[in-house]
């Protein structure tokens, strides 16, 4: 399976100039929601990471995604692994676990995302999970920016992955690209100016 042909043909991989939410610049912009908007895609991409993870033997009890950006990836992965899907939430900035969902002591929980970079939001929500008594056994994400090792590719791990050594990270695909700082920016020299995505209807 192309992802990259996936997310391009989806117009899911913007090509601009674009501040990121960590404040540095890139040339390309991922949004999974748009890939996501066809339900029959995000069925074949979550059902390719299934796959993954069954063949490796992983056994989840449950899916957990962060809102607002990892609801569909996380609803479709548990879906294809005919698991129980719940989600965390930001309060006043700060993951919780509402809506009445209950975790149990030992309960092997996935974490689930549409595109880890660092994968902080994930851990967060992953640590809300573990003080509620869950397991965490994985993290799962369609796409990886690369600085996270996942689960059968060569990269290496970055300084600034956030995600646990110690449980498998499973992705579709890397999607490697340069980021610059602001002031070190080839865009910005170029004289553009860099938008937030989603800020212009994008
Ligand atoms: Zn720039």
């Amino acid at each position: 399976m192309d992802i990259k042909k996936i997310y391009m043909d989806a117009d899911a991989l913007l090509e601009g100039h674009f501040k990121l939410s960590s404040g540095n610049h890139s040339q390309f912009y991922l949004q999974s929601a748009k890939v996501l908007e066809d339900p029959k895609v995000a069925k074949t991409l979550a059902d390719a990471l299934a796959k993954q993870i069954k063949e490796s033997g992983l056994k989840v009890d449950t899916v957990c995604a962060p809102a607002l950006g990892g609801l569909i990836a996380g609803f479709a992965l548990a879906t294809a692994l005919d698991v129980r899907s719940i989600f965390a939430e930001r309060v006043d900035g700060v993951m919780n676990i509402r809506r009445g969902f209950e975790v149990k002591e030992g309960e092997r929980v996935l974490m689930c995302e549409d595109i880890i970079t660092t994968g902080g939001s994930a851990m967060e929500a992953a640590h809300v999970v573990e003080s509620l008594g869950g397991k965490i056994i994985g993290v799962a994400a369609l796409a990886n920016r690369g600085f996270c090792k996942r689960e059968n590719a060569n990269i290496s791990t970055k300084d600034n992955c956030k995600l646990p050594q110690n449980i498998p990270f499973f992705a579709l695909e890397d999607f490697t690209f340069e980021m610059y700082a602001p002031d070190a920016c080839p865009l910005c020299k170029d004289g553009s100016e860099a938008i937030k995505p989603g800020s212009r209807g994008n």
